[in-house]
């Protein structure tokens, strides 16, 4: 059955097939077979916070299986050595691995080549000697990135950055600290940005640029893991810099224009995003609606009651809107729109209607839905982070208004 009046492009479904099967076949058993591992945060989580060696193995493993079969870098530029797929099938594939795994299976984040842990369009802005050293480990998925931005002063008004990369020869040495940054724990190469023109950059025209640097060089510091909700370890590190030496062939994109490359990455981030969101508020729905119909209450099914069934009608119908608004940005970025208020559009509301089904699908299932065993707690963990990273609602919502006052009324 599907609910979408237009099919979408005969090789997107394609993907988004494989991509079911290989998360059913090379991600879910994983875990099954690992319980112990991933239930107990002491082997999850090394001492200082980071994923377990084992974790991290199975990560690689995963990532690496998923190249072999062809579905990691799909969505990769076909000159990088990708599958060349767009937007819309990026949005799709997302959206299928978080609908399929719910939280639990936590690893298929690693089944498709994310935006900035994996190879993506970003890398089309790095110079040719960086894609011979880099690319080869990154599409095959034995190694891993991060991008780094935000700083402990920086955040939605990332022009504030105080990463500077002052002249050194023929190169920079940069000096500063970035925080919130994810994949930092355990990446082996960064994407950092850093001023290199402090007039330019005080004037707000300019002035940063992006670098991309391996995680082991000397003055690359991964200073310590932050962690979310009570974890003892997490996916999120501060890292600090200190005489980092970058040279001209390490640049990512132009000299002092890196912020387009950062902008660009963020955006990518909000349709992965928003695919989250609505994935795992699908799943949250579907496992409302199994306990509703088999839970009894007063001599009944609860799913016979309204008070039960209705709100789970309401989070249906707003996830159909953000599925839709989903498939429709990504298709107006396929066609070469920049999409800026309708993707912006798609982030705010898939991740509030995402956050209202799994609050809903937990009030339905009682005092189960609380549980860590259901998960539905830990999806609520995963979009309440994405009110906030990658656009705030505040910054995504002062984006639409400004779209709107400029004259952009189009619906
Ligand atoms: C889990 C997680 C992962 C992240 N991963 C990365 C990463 O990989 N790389 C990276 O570089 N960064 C990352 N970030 C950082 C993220 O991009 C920032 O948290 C985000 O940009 C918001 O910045 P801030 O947290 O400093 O909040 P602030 O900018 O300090 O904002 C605080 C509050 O003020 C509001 N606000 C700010 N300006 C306005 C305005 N003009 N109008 C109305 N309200 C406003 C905000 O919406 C927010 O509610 C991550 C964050 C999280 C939580």
């Amino acid at each position: 059955m599907t609910a979408i009046a237009f099919d979408l492009p005969e090789d997107v479904e394609q993907i988004r097939e494989g991509i079911r099967a290989f998360a059913r076949t090379e991600v879910i058993p994983r875990h099954e077979n690992n319980k112990e591992l991933f239930e107990n945060s002491r082997l999850k989580y090394d001492e200082d916070g980071r994923l377990s060696a084992p974790v991290r193995q199975l990560i690689k493993e995963i990532r690496m299986a998923s190249a072999e079969a062809g579905y990691y870098h799909m969505c990769v530029p076909e000159p990088l050595g990708g599958g060349g797929q767009g937007m819309q099938a990026y949005y799709a594939c997302w959206e299928e691995l978080f609908h399929t795994c719910g939280p639990h299976n936590w690893m298929m984040l690693y089944a498709l080549s994310h935006w900035a842990f994996g190879p993506s369009r970003l890398l089309e802005k790095v110079t040719d000697r960086a894609r011979d050293e880099i690319l080869a480990p990154l599409m095959s998925g034995e190694k891993s990135m991060c991008f780094a931005l935000s700083e402990p002063g920086a955040g939605s008004d990332a022009t504030m950055i105080k990463t500077k990369a002052r002249p050194d020869g023929d190169g920079w040495l940069v000096d500063g600290r970035k925080i919130w940054i994810s994949n930092g724990p355990i990446a082996d190469y960064c994407i950092l940005f850093a001023i290199t023109d402090p007039e330019r950059a005080a004037a707000k025209k300019g002035g940063i640029s992006a670098f991309l640097v391996p995680t082991d060089a000397p003055g690359f510091e991964m200073q310590r893991v932050v962690k979310l909700f009570g974890h003892i370890g997490g996916d999120e590190a501060e890292l600090r810099f200190e005489d980092l030496r970058v040279e001209p062939w390490q640049l990512v994109g132009e000299l002092h224009n890196g912020f387009s490359a950062a902008l660009y990455g963020v955006s990518l981030g909000r349709i992965y995003n928003s695919a989250r969101s609505v994935g795992l508020g699908r799943w949250s729905v579907e496992l409302a609606l199994d306990y509703a119909k088999t839970r009894e209450a007063f001599g009944k099914p609860i799913a016979e009651y309204q008070g039960v069934s209705f709100p789970l009608a309401e989070a249906a119908t707003e996830l159909h809107a953000a599925h839709l608004m989903g498939l429709n940005s990504t298709k107006l970025l396929d066609q070469g729109h920049a999409a800026v208020k309708e993707l912006s559009m798609t982030k705010v509301y898939s991740v509030q209607v995402g956050l209202r089904a799994i609050d809903r699908a937990i009030q339905v299932h009682g005092a189960m839905g609380l549980t860590n065993e259901l998960g539905l707690a830990e999806a609520w963990q995963y979009l309440r982070i994405i009110n906030i990273a990658d656009g705030s609602n505040e910054i995504l919502n002062k984006t639409i208004a400004q779209k709107l006052l400029q004259g952009d009324v189009s619906l």
